[in-house]
């Protein structure tokens, strides 16, 4: 799997805002006044910040960003990223909007750090793409940005991704406003094509633009979310990401008509494939981050079998999920060959000779030959660094019954560009539990939404861990 690259034309636009941008947002928080929502009561003081205004703030703008439709494919991410090189000039924050073609642009933006003792960079990532939605199965369209009486947000993206884009944009914009002189600089990306891999996105800025992205941490999405048990609420820290191997098993077999049977049959050899795979006991695996994990969770993690048993499972073992199948052109020919593609995500530190070997394994005499098609290694992070431990400290100061966990994510996200390269990645958007509103369910689906609540909630716990993590002292 290669980024396209040089065979593709460069774009690479610094953002000018116009006179009436400029006026739009640089006063922003005087937006409070055109929406009213019940915060202030839910809302804890905090000083220097008027939390009430900023909570209009970044609803709109993430109900601005709902309407402009990045659905992947096609993507078309560029007018999210002008949308965002918009605000940023409004606060005098100069942002490239950069991509491959010019329909598939992602947003880079930088605050400089002051001073000397610099630190190596955080990087605020997020991405603009959003999965496909079926309007019809929606209580509001998907790309309306309704905001209901309820103070609930909906819309494709409102929890992957533009939420997050929102939240990390606010955060910067509070550290402009405020004109806290950093340690280390703060950089904000949000990249287009996060839910087809990345190519036209991360990928590809990390091959021609890696000097944008220049961290050494990064807080991504992927974790973040709160979980009650016992009185306690878990927060889920993101700090690394099993790896991606999908399979294309190929059986082989005897043509021939079909009204004359025999043993040799390619679907048949092809359907017992996947019935070994899908019976096999793959061994337990257990990292670090999950050995910290079920170590947190301690005589709690009966209760969290009950609720979410599969996940757990897919966090300790490499996983095969047949999704999808080929074979044979009539229903009186029997083929010579059968083919099925496999989902398989695998566990951090394996490699692809070894999955391969457990794989052929499994299948034994079998006349089905098994490939990789992509290999992409998972990756573990340290969930006990300075950034970590922040993350720590912070959350229970807006939760008191919050304990953030360390926590291996079963799916991919733009995390694992930057995982192998040496950046400590922490997947967290903090995100309090709400009935029947959990993030982990509603993305993707149908009717995701998220609460201003939320919103705010996860604004103000990055702000903090940012704003502690990267000003001067
Ligand atoms: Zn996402």
């Amino acid at each position: 799997m290669r980024p396209p690259g040089n065979n593709l034309a460069k774009v690479c636009e610094p953002w000018q805002p116009s006179d009436e941008t400029r006026q739009k947002w640089y006063n922003a928080p005087t937006l409070a006044n055109e929406q009213s929502q019940p915060m202030e009561n839910r809302l804890n003081p905090q000083p220097g910040i008027n939390w009430q205004a900023v909570a209009a703030e970044a609803t709109g703008y993430l109900r601005d960003l709902i309407r402009i439709d990045t659905t992947n494919p096609p993507g078309n991410e560029t007018a999210a990223a002008r949308y965002l090189a918009d605000v940023l000039a409004g606060a005098d924050i100069s942002a490239q909007v950069v991509g491959p073609t010019p329909d598939r642009c992602s947003l880079i933006a930088r605050l400089p750090s002051h001073g000397t003792g610099h630190q190596p960079p955080l990087l605020l990532l997020s991405h603009l793409d959003v999965v496909p939605a079926e309007p019809g199965e929606w209580t509001h369209p998907p790309f309306a940005g309704v905001l209901d009486d309820d103070g609930v947000i909906w819309g494709r993206g409102t929890v992957d991704c533009k939420g997050l884009v929102v939240q990390e944009l606010v955060v910067l914009l509070l550290l402009q406003r405020a004109g806290i002189p950093l340690n280390r600089d703060v950089v904000f990306a949000a990249t287009a094509d996060e839910e087809a891999g990345g190519l036209y996105g991360l990928a590809w800025l990390l091959a021609e633009y890696p000097h944008l992205l220049d961290a050494g941490y990064c807080i991504n999405e992927g974790g973040g979310e709160g979980i009650r048990l016992n009185g306690r609420t878990f927060y889920l820290c993101q700090t690394g990401e099993k790896g991606i191997s999908p399979l294309r098993l190929t059986a082989h077999g005897r043509p021939g008509h079909a009204a004359v049977p025999h043993d040799n049959n390619a679907v048949v050899h092809l359907a017992h494939a996947l019935d070994r795979l899908a019976n096999a006991e793959l061994p337990l695996r257990l990292t670090n981050t999950v050995a910290a994990f079920l170590a947190a969770l301690g005589d709690d993690y009966p209760l969290l079998e009950q609720q979410m048993g599969d996940v757990l499972h897919a966090i300790q073992h490499n996983t095969l999920s047949p999704t999808m199948l080929q074979a044979g052109s009539k229903v009186n020919v029997i083929p010579s060959t059968a083919e099925a593609q496999v989902d398989c995500r695998i566990i951090p530190g394996q490699t692809q000779d070894e999955v391969l070997a457990q794989m052929r394994a499994i299948i034994g005499d079998l006349p089905v030959d098994v490939e990789t098609t992509i290999f992409t290694p998972g990756y573990e992070g340290a969930y006990d660094g300075d950034l970590y431990r922040l993350i720590e400290t912070v959350l229970p100061e807006h939760d008191p019954q919050g304990v953030v966990v360390p926590f291996l994510m079963t799916g991919g996200t733009d995390g694992r560009h930057l995982g192998p390269r040496g950046v400590s990645v922490y997947g967290f958007m903090p995100a309090q539990p709400e009935p029947g509103l959990s993030l982990f369910d509603l993305a993707h689906a149908h009717d995701e939404r998220i609460t201003v609540d939320n919103l705010i909630f996860g604004t103000r716990v990055l702000y903090d861990i940012v704003q502690r993590f990267c000003a001067a002292t």
